[in-house]
């Protein structure tokens, strides 16, 4: 007689062959033919979603997801969850598809650790900030739901998806969030609104007792008081004829209030002391994240406060500057260079196009060196050269 669990193991067989060597179509096909639960266990105790996750792949994720997968079964000798091994993938969309669908970021593997400290342990800082950032959408579409006496909730049902993936944002560089702003133009619409409510969630993260995350409640409000400052200035922006401009206008007045360099023609003064006055103005100053940005930025030889502000929110991290970065925003592994200097990298051009009043001296001395030196710029060659802007 043959034995059924056999004949059963077959198909899954391949599923995990599938996963392996990273065959989706063949994936799609067995997924399709297999009926019943997908939390099966290869001979390691591990499903068919741990193994996907620890290859880092987000289609097969979100494909076993969709089939109901359990984000927190698995039998691993180690106790190493989905998350666990998303994390060592490096892979910070497939955890974020795994936290959306109820994974545990503080479950341990048996020697201890949460799958952020794997991450962090095998060098994936982005995926470390993306697990440490990570709030459940049920946290903010709390607000959207009148509560007690109120006939309107705090904020507008519409607005909860992205104030979420505004909160879940892990690049804290304020140019960046108003970049991010520019293309949430609801969330800037109705910033008196939102900044309320990020106050309220700071509130509410710092009287949950021994649950309270000190960490996610400074972002908070963080996060609070860039949308402030950014709707002060359209506020002082009236009146202006046409809405388009008028958004535009605001985020880049913002921007290059905070690019714009001290004396020294490299630091960024006025950027600091925003950033300082945010600190000052964080109102739970008995907690240990306060003093320990207090005690950090008022040491000798301070750090600058997005650094320390950085450092809070995301961690600490090692071999930082073998990273490059976005001039403008901070983002990591920029696409494109200036194609004049190629000393400075971007994400894009727009973020180019903001930073050029402060890089076109250094880019012309730069690029000046070898060639002889040119009187006078005139305005023409810098429409061209910000055409060629795009080279990478
Ligand atoms: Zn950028
Ligand atoms: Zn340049």
């Amino acid at each position: 007689m043959e034995n059924k669990s056999e004949e059963q193991a077959q198909p899954e067989k391949s599923i995990f062959t599938a996963i392996a060597q990273g065959d989706l179509p063949e994936f799609k096909n067995i997924l399709a033919q297999h009926k019943g639960s997908v939390d099966f266990f290869d001979e390691n105790g591990m499903t068919a979603l741990q193994h996907a996750a620890y290859k880092g792949n987000k289609d097969m994720v979100q494909l076993l997801l969709d089939r109901g997968a359990d984000v927190n079964s698995g039998k691993h000798e180690y106790n190493y969850t989905a998350l666990h091994f998303g994390a060592l993938s490096g892979n910070s969309d497939v955890c974020k598809l795994l936290l959306d669908a109820g994974a545990k970021p503080t479950a341990t593997n048996s020697v201890g650790r949460s799958a952020s400290q794997m991450a962090a342990f095998v060098g994936n800082h982005h995926t470390v900030a993306t697990i440490n950032n990570y709030v459940p959408a049920s946290e903010i579409s709390y607000f959207s739901v009148p509560q007690g006496q109120q006939t309107e909730p705090h904020l507008p049902p519409f607005l909860v998806e992205s104030l979420h993936k505004f909160v879940l944002g892990v690049n804290i560089h304020p140019v960046r969030l108003a970049l991010n702003l520019q293309h949430m133009s609801a969330l800037l619409e109705n910033a008196e609104k939102v900044s309320k409510v990020l106050e309220m969630l700071c509130k509410k993260e710092m009287t949950r007792g021994s649950d309270t995350n000190e960490v996610m409640a400074f972002k908070y409000h963080y996060l609070a008081y860039i949308l402030r400052e950014i709707n002060n200035i359209r506020d002082k922006q009236k009146p202006v004829e046409s809405k388009e401009d008028k958004k535009h206008d605001v985020i880049e007045i913002f921007s290059k209030k905070l690019l714009k360099p001290g004396k020294d023609g490299v630091s960024l003064d006025l950027m600091d002391s925003f950033l300082k006055d945010c600190v000052r103005e964080f109102p739970y100053r008995e907690c240990t994240t306060f003093h320990q940005m207090v005690t950090s930025l008022t040491s000798k030889d301070p750090p600058p406060a997005l650094t320390v502000i950085n450092c809070t929110i995301n961690g600490q991290r090692g071999f930082v500057d073998a990273i490059p970065y976005c001039s403008t925003c901070g983002e990591e592994k920029p696409a494109k260079k200036c194609s004049k200097c190629k000393t400075v990298q971007y994400c894009d051009r727009e973020c180019q196009r903001l930073h050029w009043f402060v890089h076109k001296k250094a880019c012309n001395r730069e690029s000046s060196v070898p060639v002889n030196s040119k009187p006078n710029i005139d305005p023409s060659e810098i429409t061209a050269e910000l055409q060629n802007l795009v080279a990478g």
